[in-house]
């Protein structure tokens, strides 16, 4: 399962445990305390992070990853060249199904996507893997139209 020496170098991936690091010190989680970060880069090779940031109101909090994608689109990013998601489990910490929907718009099948824990240990996957046979942009290029 562990491809990430295809996917990601070394650099890269330092780069992005770091960022994903600081933005979960960041983490608004008073209800779960399941804090969670996360960090991609961009086509530019800049690099973006989020943190989760829960609600009273529970439906209404943020999940780190749309955090992170939403930083880059501020910042003129519109690729994902790769993400990475940090928490501290038993098991992997994959994104949700919503955020594997909202990485897929600016992301390919082969984008790899990082489950890294705080030790620094981590496993890469990539965006196919994650939502396979996904609905995207591409779907809605005009085409046969009725
Ligand atoms: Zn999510």
């Amino acid at each position: 399962m562990n491809r990430r020496a295809a996917l990601l170098d070394d650099a890269a991936l330092a780069r992005l445990l770091s960022a994903a690091r600081q933005a979960r010190a960041h983490a608004h989680a008073p209800y779960s305390g399941f804090a969670v970060g996360a960090s991609l880069l961009d086509e530019q090779g800049q690099c973006h992070a989020g943190c989760n940031v829960e609600n009273a109101a529970y439906p209404q909090g943020l999940c780190a990853e749309a955090g992170a994608i939403s930083a880059m689109v501020l910042a003129g990013g519109r690729r994902i060249q790769a993400l990475l998601v940090l928490a501290q489990s038993p098991a992997w910490v994959s994104p949700c199904g919503g955020c594997r929907q909202k990485i897929r718009e600016f992301a390919r099948d082969d984008t790899p996507i990082v489950l890294a824990r705080p030790d620094g240990t981590s496993q890469c996957l990539t965006l196919a893997d994650l939502l396979p046979h996904s609905f995207g942009p591409d779907h809605l290029k005009l085409g046969d139209r009725p």
